[in-house]
């Protein structure tokens, strides 16, 4: 049956990097994936990889900045595939910016997809989950959510909100008794879109990335799967016992 065996997920940002691993992992582990991202394309292209290894995966175009989406989305899941047993709130943006230079719109952009997003998943996903016996809620948060970065202030605000909306939605759901666990995770950086892209934003690309690799122990930059793993984790009924927990997967960065 495999880990998640007959389980539904949904993960946000599916169509890159840690979703997209995330997407193909759940889905070898025998859950049915519903693969959601703004990027039709690429995200329709994981859907379909995931189907020709055998995998049971469908493609929903899916903003997590629209409350309406969140409802279409979860109302197609459930018709195609059932009740919701898995969120991954996978979905985030980085824009490059410091306390000094960040502007309000950057700011107020970056709490909408990476912050503003969970809260509304979350609640929407524990309408679904609380009459349906439970599941698991995973909050993709950062090391950046933990410890402060110099030129990712907007970001790392967000990150932190993350980490601790996580705690309250875990407390106030096992006080409901509703078996909805909920999580967040804290890469350190991982080698995805999402970090060539920051980088390549800086006329210093290169030196920002050797000096990122130099401040994890390990002496390597993560891979998606290894993030991927850990969402596993807590998405398996492995994790029965676990809930409000940061599950820090960052190569020692926040170690030292
Ligand atoms: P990624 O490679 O950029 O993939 C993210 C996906 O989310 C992309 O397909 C992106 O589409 C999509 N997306 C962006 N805005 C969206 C929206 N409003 N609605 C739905 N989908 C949207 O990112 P990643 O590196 O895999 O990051 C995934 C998560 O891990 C993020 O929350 C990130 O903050 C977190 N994280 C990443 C790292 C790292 O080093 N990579 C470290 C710590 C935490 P477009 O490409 O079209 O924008």
């Amino acid at each position: 049956m495999g880990r998640v065996g007959g389980k539904v997920a949904l993960v946000t940002g599916g169509a890159m990097g840690i979703g997209a691993a995330t997407c193909r992992l759940l889905a070898r582990e025998g859950a049915k994936v519903a693969v959601t991202d703004i990027n039709s394309e690429a995200g329709e292209a994981v859907a379909r990889d995931i189907v020709e290894n055998g995998g049971n995966a469908r493609f929903y175009r899916h903003d997590v900045a629209s409350q309406d989406d969140w409802r279409r989305a979860l109302a197609a899941v459930r018709n195609d595939f059932g009740p919701l047993d898995i969120l991954v709130n996978n979905a985030g943006i980085v824009i490059v910016n410091t306390v000094e230079d960040a502007t309000l719109e950057e700011w107020r952009r970056t709490q909408e997809i990476n912050l503003e997003s969970v809260f509304v998943g979350t609640q929407e996903a524990i309408g679904v989950m609380k009459d349906n016996g439970g599941g698991s809620i995973i909050n993709i948060s950062s090391v950046m959510g933990l410890v402060g970065g110099t030129i990712e202030a907007a970001y790392c605000a967000s990150k932190g909100g993350v980490r601790m909306f996580t705690k309250s939605a875990a407390v106030y759901c096992a006080e409901q008794g509703y078996g909805i666990r909920v999580n967040s995770v804290h890469p350190g950086y991982i080698m995805t879109p999402l970090l060539t892209n920051a980088a390549s934003t800086l006329p210093n690309a290169e030196e920002v990335v050797s000096d990122l690799i130099s401040r994890h122990p390990l002496g390597h930059l993560g891979e998606a799967d290894d993030i991927a793993y850990g969402i596993l984790y807590l998405a398996s009924d492995e994790s029965k016992f676990v809930t409000g927990s940061e599950l820090v997967i960052d190569g020692g960065y926040t170690a030292k």
